[in-house]
């Protein structure tokens, strides 16, 4: 199992490096909204992850089991999507870009360009690792004597992890999302005229981001169920 661990975190470390370079520099001051509102979407999305996450260790302690990612996983969606779009409303105005990763590993990206699907690549490249130790010949959910779980975890990854990996996996993609969005601002802070997104400073470094907008879920009709 601590095998596991560290050959995921070496992964993760060669995929955050590997993706952040491949991509800088590709990004200009048109897509400083763009990225901006993806930057605090993703913030306000890992908000409501662990919300989730807390809501889900508690109802576990409760029902004394463990809930399965494909049980909730579209009720988890409805919630985080309806965090996205509450801050793509206040915010100013910006493209909408979306990836996914398949059984095979493959990612595939809508973007309206280079720069945004560079954010959504970082995104997906946490999937794709965890697709692929999935797909190892010795990946440990492998090891079961339950023909009906063994073909579960073949046809659907979802099937072998719980409510709470399914979100600790978006948490983290979504963190990696946060981290990328910054820097390709912090790099062009100074260049833009985007006072939308970059606030000029008297002291210290010239410029710094924007507040990201404050949405309040109350203020919201949710479809969300999950209180
Ligand atoms: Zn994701």
């Amino acid at each position: 199992m601590q095998l596991v661990v560290r050959l995921l975190l070496g992964m993760l470390l060669a995929a955050t490096s590997g993706a952040a370079s491949a991509q800088a520099g590709s990004c200009n001051c048109a897509d400083a909204r763009d990225l901006f509102t993806r930057h605090c979407a993703a913030r306000a999305a890992i908000q409501e992850w662990d919300r989730l996450s807390r809501h889900f260790r508690t109802s576990e302690r409760g029902k004394g089991a463990v809930f399965g990612a494909t049980e909730v996983k579209d009720e988890l969606a409805q919630c985080v999507d309806e965090r996205i779009s509450m801050v793509r409303q206040e915010g100013p105005g910006s493209r909408v870009s979306r990836g996914e990763t398949d059984r095979e590993c493959n990612v595939s990206v809508q973007a309206p360009n280079k720069c945004m699907e560079g954010v959504i690549r970082h995104h997906e490249s946490f999937h794709k690792m965890m697709c692929e130790a999935h797909n190892r010949p010795d990946a440990p959910w492998r090891q079961t004597n339950n023909p009906f779980s063994y073909l579960a975890g073949m046809v659907n990854r979802l099937a072998t992890q719980s409510a709470i990996d399914y979100i600790a996996e978006e948490r983290t993609a979504y963190q990696m999302e946060v981290d990328y969005t910054r820097s390709r601002l912090e790099e062009l802070a100074g260049q833009c005229n985007e006072p939308t997104v970059f606030r000029p400073t008297q002291q210290g470094r010239g410029f710094t981001l924007q507040p990201c907008p404050s949405a309040d879920p109350a203020n919201y009709q949710r479809r969300c169920t999950i209180k």
